[in-house]
């Protein structure tokens, strides 16, 4: 059987990042960026005051303390260029330009202006609270690279830029299917053979708080017709199918069939993984993708987070090493694993004085969701460990944003 490794680079060979659209640039935050954004022009586009005061000749205050001639003033936004001359100076506010002749901004704290002239009362170095024209970044010079996700700070530089519109990636379409005649949805009265379906919401909890997925979701009998004919119309509509259930091999997991039936072509049905082993991905004609998570709650998240999660950042337009982002953090308390495959343990994260650590969190099967409740996320406990001890680092999965 494939590892997870193995498996993730199968879905790797597969998914690509979808065909670029161009967005106004208010509505690209939290897109990934298509091309390179650039500088429009030199940042600053001048010398540039970094504070309110007086700009001067360095060489003007040799003997300081002494006395300039005030001969003008210069606001943000002032096209005005006075001249500072030999032995005068011009007030000068943050964000103007700095007149010609001047060498340095003394800032207003360390003079008294008084009727037509400014006691300084020290010397001053050249380039004193000057920002330097090209000082940040040169015409056509890159700033942001194509891949990354366009988060407020990298808004701003689009805007500063006066990129209005961005190509960036658009979000997958995302439809949530989950099999199995027992469940029955949250609101709805169950019957001690019926169980409430907690696969959907939680996935489609996920997906939403990925912040960049638009998600279907819906329920569907263990029957093979009307399962095959329901995959057929969500791939009209949607990149990616997630299901949950009937992925095992039951008599009435149909999953398999259903993706064969519609066209679909399995490129791995099992994954060395506890829990969460009978994981299916499939490729659907178009460029569609599907998962067939287990139907065990715990499960399901598992394979999400290792697999469908990444497989959509992909094709989101992250670049492949960003897909499946892990934290190496410290164990709060010694961890048992049964090691011969690679098992993903639940795990609280803790914020204590010596920083994030995390607490192993036991749990009974991977059908004990209620454990999974108390959880951010998992350890991956590599297929030959069997004991780590407290203090020791381990690759950890946030199955949720960090605080
Ligand atoms: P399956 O993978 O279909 O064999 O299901 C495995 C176990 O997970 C069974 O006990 C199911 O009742 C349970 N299960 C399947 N789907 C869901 C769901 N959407 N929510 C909660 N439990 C589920
Ligand atoms: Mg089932």
């Amino acid at each position: 059987m494939i590892t997870p490794e193995e498996a993730w680079s199968i879905v790797l060979r597969h998914v690509r990042p979808l065909r670029c659209i161009d967005k106004p640039l208010r509505e690209a935050a939290g897109l990934c960026l298509a091309e390179d954004v650039r500088a429009d022009r030199d940042q600053p586009p001048a010398d540039r005051s970094a504070m309110d005061g007086y700009a001067v000749r360095v060489a003007d205050l040799r003997r300081a303390p002494c006395s300039l001639r005030l001969v003008g003033e210069v606001a943000a936004g002032s096209a005005a260029r006075p001249r500072v001359a030999p032995g005068t100076c011009v007030r000068i506010l943050t964000g103007a330009n700095v007149p010609l002749g001047a060498d340095a901004v003394v800032v207003v704290e360390q003079t008294r202006e008084r009727r037509g002239g400014v006691a300084f009362l020290s010397r001053a170095e050249t380039g004193a609270n000057i920002l330097r024209r090209r000082e940040e970044a040169r015409k056509g010079e890159v700033l942001l690279r194509k891949g990354i996700i366009l988060g407020p700070a990298q808004v701003g530089v689009c805007a500063a830029v006066g990129k209005a519109r961005i190509k960036v990636f658009p979000r997958p379409r995302v439809a949530v299917v989950c099999t199995g005649a027992e469940l029955r949805e949250t609101g709805a009265k169950v019957r001690p053979h019926e169980i409430r379906n907690s696969n959907g919401p939680a996935l489609c909890a996920a997906l939403a708080l990925s912040g960049r997925i638009v998600a279907d979701h819906r329920r569907a009998p263990d029957d093979p017709e009307r399962l095959t004919a329901l995959l057929r119309r969500l791939m009209a509509k949607c990149d990616v199918l997630i299901l949950t259930g009937g992925v095992s091999v039951g008599r009435y997991d149909f999953v398999e069939e259903s993706v064969k039936k519609a066209g679909g072509k399995i490129r791995f049905h099992g994954v060395a993984m506890k829990p969460g082993k009978p994981i299916l991905y499939a490729t659907l004609p178009g460029r569609r993708h599907l998962f067939g998570l287990p139907g065990n709650p715990l499960s399901a998240m598992t394979g999400f987070y290792e697999f469908a999660l990444p497989a959509l950042l992909r094709m989101s337009g992250l670049p492949p090493d960003r897909c499946r982002p892990t934290l190496r953090l410290p164990l709060r308390s010694p961890l048992a694993s049964k090691g011969g495959r690679v098992h993903f343990k639940l795990a609280r994260l803790f914020w204590d004085e010596d920083g994030p650590r995390l607490e192993p969190v036991d749990s009974r099967s991977s059908a004990d969701l209620a454990s999974g409740g108390r959880a951010d996320g998992v350890i991956a406990v590599p297929a030959h460990v069997t004991a780590l001890d407290a203090g020791d680092v381990v690759t950890f999965r946030p199955w949720r944003p960090l605080p």
